[in-house]
């Protein structure tokens, strides 16, 4: 495909309330909005790090490097993507971008492009930490309404299982599952073996990123199944850890792993192992997760995915019309490409910098 053009704009939108897990918190969302011209169509993508070090060591000062010293001018001189230097975060603003053109240009919905078949697809809540748990109890009571499929905590050291017990005493056997984001070691192993008694969907990321073989070590003392998010950026990351038997559940992450291709090529990994899967988020705005709730409508996604609905999170979106859920699921869009529109009024508005070429 022949690029002809690309431009970037970092926007930062207000998050309702701040989003905190056991690494940090943030109280806004950064992102850098991708859109590339080729060959007479405009496709859209989202470089979507989070601020500071919240998910990783990507940032969107850093991202914003990758993509005007190196991606953009690279595509744009004819180099294959892969060939270029940045970081994943960084490639999947292009890389999503393209296949957004490819969907136009084979008349077809970005989902249809990808493999999916579903017409919807089923979203889950996840809720950050709070201080006191009366307000995370609150939370998740207030978002509840919106039907979501099952409901996400996160955890981090001494505050795990008095706060999974109160969910479980508040809302009973709703399917329920914690996020660690990697806070603990194998010395918390007995944090996991009290959860292990409260029938939950999984335990996400519970060890460090880079503990895959002491995650098959975790996952071999517990019931409830592990599942890997943070550990799984490559391809080689995925065939060890499922070799290792590190995890029985994959988050896949478009960002994480630098775009769909990588994704699809994750999700083939992980369904020939028998792996169950579903399609994390950070969260990203419209864009990115228009793109999650895409993928998440291939066969094998059998579990809700983080994808929730944009003023969930968001104070407002950049896309239109806005990500909804209803009764828990997202309806699939039938239009070809990505199926949302980017508003520009918008991308005015919350505009921190832009970039284009030529
Ligand atoms: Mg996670």
């Amino acid at each position: 495909m022949t690029i002809d053009h690309i431009s970037l704009t970092h926007v930062r939108v207000p998050l309702g309330e701040p989003f905190r897990i056991s690494s940090g918190a943030v109280s806004e969302k950064d992102a850098i909005v991708v859109e590339v011209g080729a060959e007479g169509l405009t496709g859209w993508g989202e470089s979507s790090p989070m601020a500071g070090s919240f998910y990783g060591p990507d940032t969107p000062e850093s991202c914003w490097r990758d993509l005007c010293e190196s991606l953009a001018p690279g595509v744009i001189a004819g180099h294959p993507l892969d060939s270029l230097a940045g970081s994943n975060f960084a490639k999947t603003g292009i890389e999503t971008a393209l296949w957004d053109i490819r969907a136009q240009q084979q008349g077809v919905p970005l989902h249809t492009l990808l493999g999916g078949t579903a017409a919807e697809v089923d979203s889950g809540l996840a809720v950050g930490l709070y201080d006191d748990t009366a307000d995370l109890l609150r939370a998740i009571e207030r978002h509840m309404r919106e039907g979501y499929k099952r409901v996400k905590i996160k955890i981090e050291r001494g505050r795990d299982v008095e706060l999974v017990r109160a969910v479980r005493r508040e809302f009973g056997n709703i399917p329920l599952m914690t996020d660690a984001n990697g806070d603990y070691t194998l010395e918390h192993a007995d944090v996991f073996r009290e959860m292990d008694e409260f029938g939950l969907l999984m335990f996400e990321q519970p060890l460090k990123g880079h503990m895959i073989a002491e995650s098959a070590e975790l996952q071999s003392m517990l019931r409830t199944p592990v599942c890997l998010d943070e550990s799984l950026e490559s391809i080689a990351d995925v065939e060890r850890a499922i070799s290792l038997g590190a995890l029985r559940i994959a988050n896949i992450k478009i960002q994480r792993v630098g775009g769909f291709a990588n994704a699809l090529k994750v999700h083939a990994l992980c369904r020939a192992a028998g792996l169950s899967i579903w399609v994390g988020t950070m969260p990203e705005l419209g864009i990115g997760c228009a793109q999650g709730a895409a993928l998440a409508a291939l066969d094998g996604c059998n579990y809700p995915t983080d994808v929730e609905s944009s003023l969930r999170w968001f104070t407002d979106d950049i896309v239109d019309p806005l990500i909804t859920v209803h009764d828990g699921r997202i309806a699939m869009p039938t239009v070809p490409g990505l199926g949302y529109r980017v508003d520009p009024a918008k991308l005015d508005r919350y505009r921190v910098a832009v970039w284009e070429m030529p």
